[in-house]
């Protein structure tokens, strides 16, 4: 009886690999090396996870098994060598760079529109349809409170979404796909996106096309949402996010916005003397941005803006020690919205970050979003440590009072010094004005 059981699973194992190969890499269980680009995709959750998808040039898909985060080198060009088992490559840190990326994009190209199709679809065992093709219209393009506003609202007016077929929003659906939602099998080379694609395809929508494709789907994998990480400025390769059972403009916003090449806003609660001594890092820890807490659809903050290229020329570097005003958002953007304080730690892994600061005032979504619990960003200045190069790396927003165990009070008040003892930088709040803007002293002791 046992042995019976235990080869069902062995033979069904092997049904399942090959349909996992069936259009995918025919690989052997064997040592090889391969060139290609490496593709990211974030598993939303607690923790939240990383898939690795190499897209090679012999132009397989490879699903890449690592023991390291491979963040870094997220949409690079790359060589791999590892085992090859089926079409996952299995890598030990034999990474290399083969070539850096191409000339960095200019930000202004996250200006304009950016073409998204959304396609809905269910299982043969489930054939549930959560949302009308209407109100997915509605959430990602028309709505008042859709995607598409809110990504208006946030670029100040610079950039938006738009369908190829119509211009109020491409949604395809409902398709069911010839699998069951048992076997989870989503990301970008899966069986179900896939499947998708080619019933979208029958229906006159080409995938590829566009600059993202939003997937929606019931609940399966026991997962609320996947986003791929796109690059800045990239307006050519096509990203993909796939929303389970909820569909809600929150989550689209926020997988977009990993589409876009921003990564998350994450808390960073600091027990010494700054960075980086005894700093715990909290995923999704900042409540004050979509790419963090997403509780509220509100303002992606001042430093992934820039990286879009919706401020530029409202930022200051400070290299010296003085009084500086920031100014908080507003149509038509005007004055400094962002300062950066190089953190200057040399040979260091910390070299290449700054303190970023913001202000906030009750602004559009900000202002609708906001809860009376989450004033404080509208009465002190934000500090995030941030990475230089405006390649949308994560940003983690400074808790200046990590003794209350929450960032809801991040943002340093009136009165308040944070003080980076290892960088030599002190800032003080001196005084906050939803139109004047806020004004800090930055001492540099170095
Ligand atoms: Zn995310």
């Amino acid at each position: 009886m046992h042995y019976t059981f235990q080869m069902k699973i062995i033979c069904f194992c092997f049904v399942i690999v090959s349909i996992l190969g069936a259009g995918l890499a025919n690989g052997q269980n064997t040592h090889t090396s391969k060139k290609g680009t490496i593709e990211q995709i974030i598993v939303e959750g607690n923790p939240v996870r990383y898939e690795y998808v190499l897209a090679a040039e012999d132009g397989n898909r490879y699903r890449i098994s690592a023991l390291q985060p491979l963040t870094n080198y997220a949409n690079r060009k790359v060589s791999l060598s590892g085992i090859l088992v089926g079409n996952r490559l299995d890598v030990s840190g034999n990474i290399k760079v083969i070539e850096e990326a191409d000339a960095p994009l200019s930000p202004a190209s996250t200006i304009g529109k950016r073409k998204v199709l959304v396609v809905l679809f269910n299982f043969t065992n489930n054939q549930i349809q959560p949302v009308s093709v209407e109100q997915a219209r509605e959430r990602v393009f028309t709505g008042a409170t859709s995607a598409n506003n809110y990504f208006k609202e946030a670029s100040y007016h610079r950039y938006e979404l738009t369908g190829i077929q119509r211009p109020d929003g491409d949604v395809v659906g409902w398709l069911t796909i010839p699998y069951t939602n048992q076997y989870c099998n989503v990301s970008y080379s899966g069986i179900w996106t896939q499947a998708a694609d080619a019933l979208a395809r029958d229906k006159g929508y080409e995938p590829n096309d566009y600059n993202s494709v939003i997937y929606v789907l019931p609940a399966a994998c026991g997962a609320t949402a996947r986003g791929q990480l796109g690059t800045i400025g990239d307006n050519t390769t096509i990203r993909r996010a796939w929303v389970f059972s909820y569909f809600g403009e929150k989550t689209i916003i926020h997988e977009l916005g990993h589409n876009l090449g921003l990564n998350h806003a994450n808390g960073l609660r600091c027990s010494g003397t700054g960075i980086p001594n005894d700093c715990e890092n909290v995923e999704y820890g900042d409540p004050f941005d979509m790419m963090g807490n997403q509780a509220l659809p509100i303002f992606f903050n001042n430093y992934f803006r820039l990286c879009l290229g919706w401020l530029t020329g409202r930022a200051q570097t400070v290299t010296v020690s003085g009084d500086y005003t920031l100014v908080a958002p507003s149509l038509p953007a005007k004055g400094n919205q962002v300062l950066r304080i190089p953190l200057k730690l040399a040979n260091s892994e910390y070299s290449g970050f700054s303190y970023t600061l913001e202000f906030r005032r009750r602004y559009s979504y900000d202002n609708i979003y906001l809860s009376p619990l989450n004033n404080s960003v509208f009465e002190g200045v934000t500090i995030r440590y941030t990475k230089d190069d405006l390649t949308g790396y994560a940003t983690s927003l400074i808790d200046t009072t990590p003794n209350t165990g929450s960032f809801v009070d991040a943002p340093l008040r009136v009165g308040n010094t944070f003080t980076d003892v290892q960088s030599g930088i002190s800032i003080t709040t001196l005084s906050v004005n939803p139109i004047r803007g806020a004004r800090v002293r930055i001492q540099l002791n170095r």
